[in-house]
């Protein structure tokens, strides 16, 4: 039945959507008759139980369902899973780049396989709607494969070079750091750690892989995924733990070689600043975004007004290339506005994993506490136009669920430069493009930004004045969301990246691998 659904991104129209459910409601059945058991590390395959409290998972949509426990690892565990991948890791990198392909591309055919299930379950989880989940699970399988075939490309970064007199042969190969720790966010719980944990293996590196604490049973599959793919239970470990007592410990220990992090940008400065003080360790951080739409008056204002939208409150703006704020030209504000805040209404709201519901709750306390203070504060300095509040009543106080909110704040106000990571919008008008570009980059975060206009010259200028790594244009299906693997680089400017180069795109498989140059005089 699943062969005939063809693969479904975050902006695919077109297939079979009655097929598409009846999978999903067999999978969401499947996933909820394994809720409640508990789950322990696994380290060189190993099972290994903490002692102490462990974490309990719950979903956002339901406080009151526990949908697993986790052992919560600690820093003796770090130490036992960074011995095992020391050791294993020879072996690896030794078996060559095209064996270890085959492995890898071997998950990605594992996750398409079990696209449904893992889909239902982060739709629980995460709270992410039934489109929303399953793109996370079919990027996922493409982000492998992406990065396989780059490997294959480049075959596997073996180059020959220029030959400086007739009695030598220069080589030039890329080859893996050792050990990485791979670091993930809760938001796109398979994707990014999927992303981040294939481009290391591929490169011949063992990972040591933690999951965000809210999404553990996410990041489990991911290890099923790699196990019964073959990756050998010395490469990859899968270390559960509260980030205040596994984090620190893992990207400090001295057996690891470097850290892919994907999450806020607080705490991947902290890890920069800290990592290493000896040498320097590759430190890949893929961080916040506090992403910037503009309109200008040629633009197609419905179109601008849907994309904003859906950028806005898709995933409740928990997506780091989310639309947080909008500059909008004052001769087409108040047509924008209107159109905005009539889309914004016709939101449907509720449980996420239902079929026909788009919006969900936001991830937990933390989260409803941190839009609860935008929204007083929006209130105090501002004009709240739609939401501003909790959503209650029904299955609404069940969970963490907040209301799509637009405010109207002063420029200078700080909801228009701190990311909240929760559905919350910043509206202001301005007087000119010029003005717009100032606004936009005066953030410190520089990740996605969207334009709409059909004027080439200021589409021109949007592109060469922006300070953003991930740009576009005139996109109505999520004006700054969507990317994927091979399409849309994922590149974060300034407080939100660290390395120029992004997942997703030619040049990250690379930066899991260090250069030696081989030269052999054979005369
Ligand atoms: P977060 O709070 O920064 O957590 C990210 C990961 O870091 C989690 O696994 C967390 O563990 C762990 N962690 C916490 N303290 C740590 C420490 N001291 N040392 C090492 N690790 C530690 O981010 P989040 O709330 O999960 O995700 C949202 C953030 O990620 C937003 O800022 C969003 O913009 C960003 N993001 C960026 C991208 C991108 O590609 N640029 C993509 C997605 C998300 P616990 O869960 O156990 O605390």
């Amino acid at each position: 039945m699943t062969a005939t659904i063809g693969k479904i991104t975050y902006t695919t129209t077109g297939v079979d959507m009655n097929l598409f459910h009846a999978e999903f409601d067999r999978a969401l059945a499947k996933v909820r008759s394994e809720i409640g058991k508990t789950y322990p590390l696994y380290i060189n395959g190993d099972a290994v139980t903490p002692a102490g409290e462990p974490i309990v998972d719950r979903s956002p949509i339901d406080t009151s369902v526990v949908l697993a426990r986790f052992g919560a690892g600690r820093a003796e565990h770090v130490d036992r899973a960074v011995r095992a991948a020391r050791q294993a890791q020879a072996a690896w990198s030794g078996m060559g780049w095209a064996k270890r392909l085959v492995v890898m591309r071997r998950a990605a055919a594992l996750i398409r396989e079990r696209r449904f299930e893992l889909a239902a379950l982060m739709s629980i989880e995460v709270g992410k709607n039934r489109m929303e989940s399953i793109g996370d699970a079919e990027e996922a399988a493409d982000l492998i494969d992406y990065y396989a075939q780059q490997m294959e490309d480049a075959n596997g970064f073996v180059r020959p070079m220029h030959n400086l007199t007739p009695i030598e042969r220069n080589v030039d190969v890329l080859r893996p750091f050792g050990v990485f720790a791979c670091i993930a966010p809760f938001n796109f719980p398979l994707a990014l750690a999927a992303g981040m944990s294939s481009a290391a293996l591929i490169a011949g590196n063992a990972v040591l892989f933690k999951p965000a604490t809210d999404t553990c049973w996410t990041g489990l599959k991911l290890y099923e995924v790699y196990r019964d793919a073959g990756v050998p239970a010395g490469v990859f470990h899968f270390l559960t733990g509260q980030g205040s007592d596994i984090g620190d410990p893992l990207w400090q220990h001295p057996g690891v070689d470097g850290v892919v992090f994907t999450g806020s940008k607080d705490i991947g400065m902290r890890i920069f600043h800290g990592l290493s003080g000896n040498f320097v360790k590759p430190c890949l951080m893929e961080l916040g975004g506090k992403n910037a739409t503009i309109v200008m008056p040629s633009a197609d204002i419905d179109g601008a007004a849907e994309g904003v939208m859906k950028s806005a409150f898709g995933l409740q703006n928990q997506k780091c290339s989310a639309t947080s704020r909008v500059y909008v030209h004052k001769d087409v504000a108040a047509s924008f506005l209107e159109k905005l805040l009539a889309k914004t209404a016709a939101i449907s709201m509720g449980d996420p994993t239902e079929r026909d519901v788009w919006f969900g709750p936001v991830i937990n306390e933390r989260a409803l506490a941190r839009f609860l203070g935008a929204t007083e504060e929006a209130r105090r300095t501002g004009t709240i136009l739609a939401g501003g509040g909790r959503l209650t009543g029904g299955l609404f106080d069940k969970g963490h669920f907040a209301a799509p909110t637009i405010a109207r704040v002063p420029l200078e106000s700080r909801l228009f430069q701190e990311e909240f990571f929760v559905p919350f919008l910043a509206f202001a008008e301005v007087d000119s493009l010029d003005q717009a570009i100032v606004e936009a980059n005066r953030s410190d975060l520089g990740l996605t930004a969207g334009f709409f206009a059909k004027d080439q010259a200021e589409i021109d200028r949007f592109f060469e004045t922006i300070e953003a790594g991930v740009c576009y244009v005139n996109k109505r299906s999520g004006a700054t969301t969507g990317a994927w693997p091979g399409s849309q680089p994922f590149c974060g400017w300034k407080g939100s990246g660290s390395t120029g180069k992004g997942g997703c795109g030619p040049y990250y498989l690379q930066q899991f691998m260090r250069e030696q140059s081989r030269t052999v005089i054979t005369g």
